[in-house]
């Protein structure tokens, strides 16, 4: 699950991180309201407003500004609620804005420049390790020194039984070429921030920029902050964090049924029982020359409520030309799927593509049966390759 900057910033502090401390406002008077509250606890009177969309770019896409005064604070929060924002990360037509994190300001000049790094955590999957990736060249275009000067980025890998140890967040401060008080507050600085990712059930952090201010603090100015959706069930405070605004609507809507659907953009609607069968289709449509147009999981349970649910939710794309319906019957008996397909089919009235079945398992003869005498624009297929190879059949 994704979160917004506000709330990764929240979670990094209640862990001991030091962030660029904000508030969030839904309007140019929320805004000026939050800005007063800021200058009072920290004592400068300059914010930046940042757009709060789960998107990354939004300095290039005009959504974080600067603002020197209050009546700034007030024109800039304006334009920027409901905007759409369109950044390198964003579709062409954008994302909303709905609301903003009214900042403090932590560019101030001083005895230094204010620094820019980049720093993540992250699964490295090769390793099956965490690992904390950073640079010296953070800010807005950490994605061209990936692509130009990769050996600008380091990694640390931390073992699992020792978890990150002091020498190894030393040794990052000192390939940051950090020296004195901002050596000392970079170690401090990796060491909550790994805490915080595992104890929070973290899947990624992205800190771009973490930032060395002119007197030599550290802190986190940007937060992108994926928490594991499975983990979610010990952290009640962390699940009230989701915002369905942002979301695919047929995901949010398939999350409230307990249907297991992710929106893709190909033109083969796929509704299979288990995960891995259901990876295996897209993969099968794939290389019969298809695209799959999403991932569904009907789980174990596919009776005809289910099946319609289904259906009902792969046909809110208009991009499906075909359905691909594949089975193991298991527990659940072909012969009961089928006529839950049959059911569903004729209850639903309004199914405008060809419906492609594959069932195999528990009476899947008699199941085959069912299908083929439904006299329905339904066909069946006893092999997985069989299947897909009729999808790109009545897709021609
Ligand atoms: P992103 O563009 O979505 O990654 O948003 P960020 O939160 O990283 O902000 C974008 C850029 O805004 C940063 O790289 C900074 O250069 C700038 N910025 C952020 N906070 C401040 C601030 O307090 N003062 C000033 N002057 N610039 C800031
Ligand atoms: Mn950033």
């Amino acid at each position: 699950m994704n979160i917004h900057e506000y709330q990764g910033k929240e979670i990094l502090s209640s862990f001991g991180v030091r962030i660029q401390r904000g508030i969030v406002a839904q309007d140019p008077k929320e805004a000026v309201e939050a800005a007063k509250k800021l200058t009072e606890q920290t004592g400068t009177g300059w914010h930046v407003i940042k757009a709060q969309v789960h998107a990354g770019g939004r300095g290039k896409g005009g959504g974080v500004k600067l603002a020197k005064n209050l009546q700034e604070v007030e024109e800039i929060s304006g334009q920027i609620i409901g905007m759409n924002l369109v950044t390198p990360q964003t579709s062409a037509e954008g994302k909303k804005v709905h609301q903003v994190l009214i900042a403090e300001d932590v560019y101030y000049p001083g005895d230094n420049e204010p620094e820019e790094y980049y720093m993540s955590v992250l699964l490295n999957r090769a390793t099956g390790r965490n690992m904390i990736m950073y640079s010296t060249e953070g800010g807005m275009d950490i994605e061209t020194v990936a692509e130009k000067t990769p050996h600008l980025i380091f990694n640390e890998e931390i073992d699992p039984s020792t978890g990150l140890l002091p020498f190894q967040a030393r040794r990052i401060a000192f390939n940051l070429g950090l020296s004195g008080t901002a050596f000392k507050e970079m170690t401090k600085f990796v060491m909550s921030l790994y805490e915080a990712f595992t104890k929070s059930d973290s899947t990624l952090f992205e800190i771009n920029p973490v930032l060395k201010t002119s007197d030599d603090k550290i802190m986190a100015v940007d937060a992108k902050v994926t928490l594991d959706d499975n983990a979610l069930f010990r952290h009640k405070d962390y699940a009230e964090m989701r915002d369905e605004r942002e979301e695919s609507p047929v995901e949010v809507e398939a999350r409230a049924v307990g249907l297991n659907y992710v929106d893709l953009d190909g033109n083969v609607g796929c509704m299979v029982n288990g995960a891995g069968l259901a990876m295996a289709t897209m993969d099968l449509i794939k290389q019969a020359g298809g695209e799959p147009a999403n991932f569904l999981d009907v789980g174990g349970t596919a009776d005809a409520k289910r099946v319609e649910e289904a259906f009902r939710l792969i046909l809110k794309d208009e991009k499906v030309k075909a359905i691909l319906v594949n089975i193991f019957g298991g527990i659940v008996r072909c012969d009961r799927v089928a006529q839950g397909i049959v059911d569903a089919y004729k209850n639903m009235g309004n199914i405008h593509v060809p419906i492609i079945v594959r069932l195999q398992g528990t009476n899947a003869d008699i199941a085959k049966e069912l299908i083929d005498n439904s006299g329905l624009d339904v066909y069946s297929a006893v092999e997985f390759q069989e299947a897909a190879d009729k999808v790109q059949e009545v897709l021609a």
